[in-house]
């Protein structure tokens, strides 16, 4: 039942209780197998289904569609990926633009599908105040964010600078000095689109095997506890639990995020707060954070990382562990309006981070194995445009999303995609980042305007740069 899994998160602990679909129960012969029903396998097995409606697919999930991040997370539709800046440094101007352009238009594109499919989940395009800046430390950094961004393809009319009043004009948080505004962006109840998708793929025709953990995945076969599945074309669509399946290495692995929700907030408190036309939100410290304000009026917020050694998943969180404080902290911090509000709810999931901090699409022919992912913590809205292209890969179908840099064709995974290096180095190198990043956020907190903070700040920069190539 659908209400064992309701703790997983506050999402889906607000859709009714519904049962588990039915386990594999044997063996099976498929076109396509996935394995893994959050927005990627499902996204995938949509396109697939939609553009080839003869093909036999199946997809096996180790618990229900969405236990995963995508029946977790923020909720934020970004047209952007992680990494652009590097996909693209060196193609010329135009063919950056066309880039950033099927980025935006993919979260278009999510909603024209919602609406198409009736899937009723809370979507709104409403922008992204990306990075508020709260020191003075933080304005360059985050004013150097965008012109990054224009030099990857964006123009001023998909992205430009507030300054303080017309930040707060937006969202009032304490001390903002100004930051981004991306247009490109959209909000969303996570669960009810991973959920509402899962129906959709489903009335395609497409088979989903819940309670059905896969073992190993190889070329030709997925082995699950309930049988082995046999297909030409193979979909791992595992993100953050690519570690526990036999057969795809270290070449994503999980980190952890926490987000809270608080109580619905009255309208007073809200006219106090902003965020009237349901825009997202972070502010510009590095430790991640992302807001959004739900349909039903409640401030969702998360942030900072978690790494568990061994690079393994964690899927169970509790919202009185003493982690969740430092997220109440960094939250009040921003909005000191909401202290006294109740925090109804805490809970976290495992993303996933590929060697190359940016994400892919590969489809090796030969063995039949396809994958994307890898969104660093971006995936809700990427997710649709590599299931996408993942699906005109396995179809042979040419398209602009075939010809975008983060699609690796023809070749093997294990070619295209760098493992991590061994433990204790990840384990390690995950305490250091984190320690240097709240170190900053202290010194920027102490000292706002000291310019050796600015120089230490960006000497962590430089170095996590480096640590991170
Ligand atoms: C707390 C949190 C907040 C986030 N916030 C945002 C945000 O606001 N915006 C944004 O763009 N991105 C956000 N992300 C990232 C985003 O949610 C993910 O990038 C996206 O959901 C990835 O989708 P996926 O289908 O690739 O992976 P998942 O949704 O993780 O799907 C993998 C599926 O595989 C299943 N599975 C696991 N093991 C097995 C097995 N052995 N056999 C079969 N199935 C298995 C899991 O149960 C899961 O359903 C957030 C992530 C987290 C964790």
């Amino acid at each position: 039942m659908i209400s064992n899994y309701s703790t997983a998160s506050f999402w889906l602990s607000q859709l009714d209780p519904q049962g588990a679909r039915d386990p594999l129960d044997g063996d099976r012969d498929v076109d396509v197998v996935i394995v893994g029903a959050g927005y990627t396998g499902l996204w995938t097995a949509y396109y697939l289904k939609k553009n080839a409606p003869e093909l036999n697919v199946a997809v096996v999930e180790a618990n229900i569609a969405g236990y995963g991040a995508s029946g977790r997370n923020g909720g934020w539709v970004v047209g952007y990926v992680a990494g652009l800046e590097k996909y693209v440094s060196s193609l010329p101007s135009a063919e950056k633009r066309d880039i950033c352009n099927v980025l935006f238009d993919n979260v278009d594109a999510i909603g024209y599908v919602l609406q198409d499919e009736g899937i009723e989940a809370n979507f709104h395009k409403g922008g992204v105040i990306y990075g508020a800046a709260r020191f003075p430390g933080q304005v360059a950094r985050q004013k150097a964010f965008l012109d990054g961004l224009y030099e990857a393809g964006h123009t001023e009319e998909d992205c430009w600078w507030l300054s303080a009043d017309e930040m707060s004009a937006k969202v009032r948080l304490r001390n903002g000095y100004g930051g981004v505004f991306k247009k490109h962006a959209a909000v969303v109840h996570p669960a009810k689109m991973v959920r509402g998708l899962a129906d959709a793929v489903e009335k395609l025709g497409v088979t989903i095997y819940e309670q059905t953990p896969a073992m190993s995945v190889k070329p030709g076969e997925v082995v699950t506890k309930n049988g082995v599945v046999r297909a030409p074309v193979v979909v791992p669509a595992l993100e953050g639990y690519s570690t526990t399946v036999t057969g795809l290495g270290t070449r994503i692995i999980p980190v952890q995020s926490l987000i809270i929700a608080t109580e619905p907030l009255s309208e007073s408190l809200w006219d106090e707060i902003g965020l009237k036309n349901r825009e997202a939100f972070c502010d510009g410290g590095r430790m991640i954070s992302y807001g959004q304000r739900s349909a039903d009026d409640r401030m969702i917020f998360g942030a900072r990382g978690g790494y568990v050694y061994g690079a393994k998943p964690r899927s169970e969180f509790s919202l009185s562990d003493p982690e969740f404080r430092p997220r109440e902290g960094l939250m009040h911090d921003l909005f000191p309006m909401l202290k006294g509000v109740e925090v109804t709810h805490g809970w976290g999931g495992s993303l996933g981070v590929p060697r190359a901090f940016a994400p892919h699409a590969v489809f090796d022919k030969r063995s039949g194995l396809a994958t994307a992912g890898g969104y660093v913590g971006q995936g809700v809205g990427p997710s649709h445009l590599f299931g996408r292209t993942l699906a005109d890969l396995i179809l042979e179908r040419d398209s602009e999303f075939t010809r975008m840099p983060w699609v690796f064709g023809d070749r093997p995974i294990g070619r295209a995609l760098r493992r991590w290096e061994p433990e204790p180095f990840r384990w390690l190198t995950s305490r250091l980042i984190l320690s240097m990043y709240e170190w900053e956020e202290k010194l920027c907190q102490e000292n706002a305007s000291a310019s050796w903070g600015k120089v230490i700040a960006n000497a962590i920069n430089n170095n996590l740069g480096k640590l991170m190539r």
